[in-house]
Parts: structure tokens; C-alpha cells; sequence
């Protein structure tokens, strides 16, 4: 499922591929892609707007377009946007909307499972510096916490967020994305354990130090993982159809049996909130009582 790193890496090559472009048409094949709105009006309004943007917000690809509306594309767990020149073939069988622009190219949204979603917002609704208030009730835009790569994520933000949330486990925490957006399953393992914390732990019972590091480690490992272009375990690809190499760098994620890179104690898998799980025997220590 892209998280964060993959979404941002399908933003910006869009950037470079559709801003500029003019929409002519837009064509679902799949009746949920636009709900609640049908397709026929998402095709209305998106007609003779021009894309002035791309961007992320959280796992959302937003297009920013003239007059103030945003569409916004949630790719869920196997969402694609690919990039077709004019007169290019139409694509895998999978295409569940197309967006046409004016000069014959297109953008194609292709979906394996159908979970993807595609929908129209004011953008104000989902700029960077904005809680999740807003919109509820709406699934594509309802867990906008903080951006954890914007200025507004502070050490002592972090801190506050962690002393209102005291009693909950850290690594469900992080996964919470009306807290902090954008954070998945792999980013969070990856950062608990350069930050060394056990993804049971409570998020009131991290030291000031600890709290510091996992700062640090969320922005370091979400870097790390948009400029090795995401990660693909199994069908991620970006927009150009490439797959990512964060993959290759994962210290936890996957690595059940292994040494621990920093101490050669043994990677452990466990299940968390439902959610498989890896940490270091040794350095990511089980908190007491557990
Ligand atoms: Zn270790």
C-alpha cells in the first residue's frame, strides 16, 4: 500500500507530466471510483479546467486546478496513475478513469482491486496546514493530521501530540493519520527501530530523548524512502510505470530471523493493532508488563 514516500514520488513526476494540461474529458469504467458523486458530474466539472498543480497531501495525489477546486486521488492499495502520450495504447486491463486533456494525452487510473478513489474538493479543504475537522465523513479526505515533512511538525509539536495521546501504543499511534498524516505500516516499523523504540510502548512513557529520536527517525526514514522512489513490495509503481528501491533498505521491515543490522540480536515479527510487525530483540526493548 503506498504510504507517504511513494505517493510523494507520483506527485512530482506528475508535476512535470500533466501540469499546464487542459482536461477535455473525463471516463470512469468503474461506477464507485467517483462515489458518493456519480461520474457524469465529476466529468462536468473537471471539463476545460486546467491543471495548475500537483501535489501530496498525506496518501492523496492532489491536482490543483484553475478556480479553486482540487481532484484529489486516493490510490489505496494497488491505485496507479500512469501517464499515456497522445496516441499512446490505452493501458492494462485494470484502467478504471481516464482524464483526456485537450492535446490527445491522457491520465489513466488503474485499479487491481478497486479500492481507489477519485473525488472533486474546494482546495482549501485539504491544504497543508489544516486538521482533519473539515470534510469528515468524507473517506478520501478524512485523515489529514499534521504532514510530518512540512515546518509545522516541531520536536515540540511531536511532544504535545504525544502527551494527548499518553496512554495509546506508538506504533498505532503513527498509523493514525488523522494524528499524522501519511505514515503506513513500513515507514512506522522502519522508524521505531532507528528510533529504538518498541512498538508496544505507550506514547506517554518515551523519554524526552526517545521522543527526539523518533522525531528525527520519522522525517529521516519518509526522506529516505522519496529519494530511493518508494518502496515496491508487491505492485507499487511510480507514474512512469518504474518500480521504487526503498525496498532494498528496509532495516526491520521483512527481515524476521535476521541479525539486527546495529546490534546482531535477532529481528522479531509480532502483531500490533492487527498489523504485522518487526523489531529488534535487543535495542527496541519490550516495554514492562508485557
Ligand atoms: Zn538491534
Amino acid at each position: 500500500m503506498p504510504e507517504l514516500p511513494e505517493v510523494e514520488t507520483i506527485a512530482r513526476q506528475l508535476r512535470g507530466m500533466v501540469v499546464g494540461r487542459t482536461v477535455s474529458g473525463f471516463h470512469a469504467d468503474w461506477h464507485k471510483l467517483t462515489e458518493p458523486d456519480p461520474a457524469s458530474l465529476i466529468a462536468q466539472r473537471l471539463g476545460g479546467r486546467r491543471i495548475e498543480a500537483v501535489r501530496r497531501r498525506g496518501k492523496l495525489v492532489v491536482f490543483e486546478l484553475d478556480a479553486g477546486e482540487a481532484l484529489v486521488v486516493s490510490l489505496r492499495m494497488t491505485g496507479k496513475l500512469l501517464f499515456r502520450e497522445p496516441g499512446a495504447p490505452d493501458g492494462d486491463r485494470f484502467v478504471r478513469g481516464t482524464i483526456a486533456f485537450a492535446d490527445g494525452s491522457a491520465l489513466a487510473f488503474s485499479d487491481i482491486r478497486k479500492f481507489g478513489r477519485m473525488s472533486l474538493v474546494t482546495s482549501a479543504d485539504i491544504s497543508p496546514d489544516r486538521g482533519a475537522a473539515r470534510g469528515a465523513g468524507r473517506d478520501l479526505y478524512r485523515s489529514l493530521g499534521m504532514e510530518p515533512l512540512s515546518r509545522g511538525f516541531t520536536l515540540a509539536w511531536f511532544r504535545a501530540f504525544l502527551a494527548r495521546r499518553a496512554r495509546g501504543a506508538i506504533k498505532p499511534l503513527l498509523l493514525d493519520g488523522r494524528g499524522i498524516a501519511g505514515i503506513g505500516n513500513i515507514y512506522a516499523i522502519e522508524a521505531l527501530w532507528r528510533a529504538r523504540i518498541h512498538p508496544l510502548r505507550t506514547a506517554g512513557s518515551l523519554t524526552s530523548d526517545e521522543a527526539a529520536r523518533l522525531h528525527e527517525a520519522l522525517r529521516w526514514v519518509l526522506r529516505k524512502g522519496i529519494r530511493f522512489g518508494g518502496s515496491s513490495l508487491t505492485d507499487y509503481v511510480d507514474a512512469k510505470g518504474q518500480r521504487g528501491r526503498m525496498q532494498r533498505e528496509f532495516e526491520a521491515y521483512g527481515r524476521a530471523g535476521e541479525p539486527c543490522s546495529r546490534c546482531g540480536a535477532e529481528i522479531r515479527r509480532t502483531v500490533v493493532g492487527g498489523r504485522g510487525t518487526f523489531h529488534c530483540a535487543r535495542c527496541q526493548r519490550v516495554p514492562r508488563g508485557r
